[in-house]
């Protein structure tokens, strides 16, 4: 059926493409894993992926600059459900290749549709489903699918808008700009000289994939990040023996470690400072400027610690094929960038490591009952759902511990949820302030004390809130939550059912 709305053009002809009982919105990580659990635990419904992109794997679709890898040990960072066989550390290829597997393996490719980007998703009460129109990327075609519940995965950033401040003179710049989140195929790096702006683990990334080809890598940072260098070879892996080599306990291992980073960075941030400064002081060169180049401003762990394995970046460094200038930019030159000491850098290439433009569950206009949503009104249910919008979960992962720990658990309370509703025949659940919570505190989706990294605080005004108690606030760190989320009560009066 085709339907146009009085006053638009044929060309913005609506198609009605049809119903899914649960849709998902987004192929990464988050909306394969909730596609496997949807299928697993509810096998009579119908579970579809809508996807702006030519393919799935999100992140790791998007992000192909040379070195591209994970910071996470993949033993937590891949599903609970299929254990991972490599390394911690993997490349982004093999983190899709093991999405693949999984999509294969799962025959989920049938229920994905590729280049569909949602534009807008509406509730209705009446008809207890959702509406949410479509752009095709390849047609410009526009449809509509219809749902019962809305399962937003499309990852926190803009896939197609990185972040790139407009510094003075960039117009002027003669050479080669590239952002990491949109890497050309065929760009080739050999023998010369390249600025990467930006500290964190794209730069430290990318460095040392591209120093030995390029003339000279310089890195360009305002300020320094955090760097931690485990050995390749996976030490945690060595020290269990052949019999407890196994995916479980490998997970656990991993586990533990991301607590005690995470805890140390809590309790004790000086003594976690001191060791990354000591682990990184014997890997750099000789009379190295370790204070200026390698002490950040804030705590470890405010911001994501990068991570370079068996210190790939340090030897790039040591070698002297990549440097690290810190300093702010004057202006962009013809032929480079002149930062504010009055230093001028050489540069055919210039990558802006710069990162990301948030993107609230994919910049898509929601709307309940006909009212849009505005979602800065709106109070976050245990960092899964939204105060006064039904049906809807979203996945936000872990920012210090593997995002998917989070996504599996996510998943299994969504799970939890749609069977308490199930039991009660309701056909709506809608997170709702209780009489006990009306004069509840507002706080920012995130407290800059507690993580500040650019992305989150340049979009914290345009996000949800949280209260001041359970279940209105969302734990940033799984050994706070790991007990938590899969005991939570869906009848403690803040999930209303009908
Ligand atoms: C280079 C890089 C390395 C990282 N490494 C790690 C790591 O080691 N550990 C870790 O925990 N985290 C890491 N992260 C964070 C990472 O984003 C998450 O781990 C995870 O990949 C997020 O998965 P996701 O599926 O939720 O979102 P994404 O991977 O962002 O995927 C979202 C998908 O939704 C689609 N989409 C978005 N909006 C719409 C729309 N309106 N309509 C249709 N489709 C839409 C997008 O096209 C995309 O395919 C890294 C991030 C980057 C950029």
């Amino acid at each position: 059926m085709t339907t146009t709305a009085p006053g638009t053009a044929p060309s913005q002809e609506v198609q009605e493409a049809g119903h899914a009982d649960i849709l998902i919105i987004g192929a990464g990580v988050s909306g394969i894993g909730a596609a496997h659990y949807m299928r697993e635990r509810f096998p009579g419904r119908s579970v579809l992926i809508l996807e702006a992109k030519d393919g799935h794997g999100g992140t790791w679709w998007t992000h192909r600059y040379p070195g591209v890898r994970s910071d996470s040990d993949l033993f937590t960072y891949g599903y609970r459900f299929k254990p991972w066989q490599g390394p911690a550390i993997a490349s982004g290829p093999a983190i899709l290749s093991y999405l693949d597997e999984v999509i294969a393996e799962e025959g989920l490719d049938e229920h994905i549709r590729y280049r569909h980007k949602v534009t807008s998703a509406g509730w209705s009460t009446a008809d207890r489903r959702w509406t949410v129109e479509v752009t095709r990327a390849d047609t410009g075609e526009r449809l509509r699918y219809t749902t019962d519940f809305l399962w937003m995965c499309p990852g926190y950033y803009n896939h197609d808008k990185p972040h790139r401040p407009q510094w003075p003179g960039l117009d002027r710049y003669r050479g080669v700009l590239v952002h990491p989140q949109r890497w050309p195929e065929d760009l080739d790096v050999t023998g010369k000289r390249v600025i990467v702006i930006g500290s964190g683990a794209t730069a430290a990334t990318l460095i040392p994939a591209i120093a030995q080809d390029a003339a000279h890598v310089t890195m360009l940072q305002r300020s320094p990040s955090y760097f931690l260098a485990p050995p390749s070879e996976d030490q945690l892996a060595a020290e269990l023996g052949p019999g407890e080599l196994t995916f479980e306990n490998l997970r656990e291992a991993h586990i533990a470690v991301q607590d005690t980073l995470v805890k140390t960075a809590r309790e004790d941030p000086s003594a976690l400072h001191e060791f990354f400064m000591e682990s990184m002081r014997p890997q750099l060169p000789e009379g190295f400027d370790i204070d200026k180049h390698f002490t950040p401003r804030y705590r470890p762990w405010q911001q994501r610690i990068g991570v370079v394995p068996e210190g790939d970046f340090f030897t790039a460094l040591r070698a002297g094929k990549a440097s690290i200038v810190t300093d702010t930019i004057d202006t962009f030159t013809e032929t480079g960038i002149r930062v504010s000491s009055g230093e001028e850098i050489a540069a055919d290439i210039v990558v802006t490591a710069t990162g990301f433009t948030m993107s609230l569950f994919g910049d898509v206009a929601f709307a309940v009952d006909g009212e849009p949503v505005d979602f800065t009104d709106r109070v976050t249910w245990r960092g899964v759902m939204i105060s006064g919008v039904p049906n809807m979960a979203y996945v936000f992962g872990y920012l210090r511990y593997s995002w998917t720990l989070r996504a599996d658990m996510v998943c299994d309370l969504v799970s939890a949820m749609l069977e308490r509703m199930d039991a009660a025949g309701a056909t709506m659940v809608v997170p709702t302030l209780r009489p006990q919570d009306a004069g509840m505190e507002r706080l920012p989706f995130c407290d800059p004390e507690n993580f500040s990294a650019g992305y989150i605080m340049r979009a914290q005004d345009t996000l949800f809130k949280q209260g001041d108690r359970e279940p209105w606030i969302h734990f940033l760190e799984y050994f706070q939550e790991r007990d938590v989320l899969p005991k939570a009560d869906l009848d403690d009066g803040s999930l209303v059912y009908s």
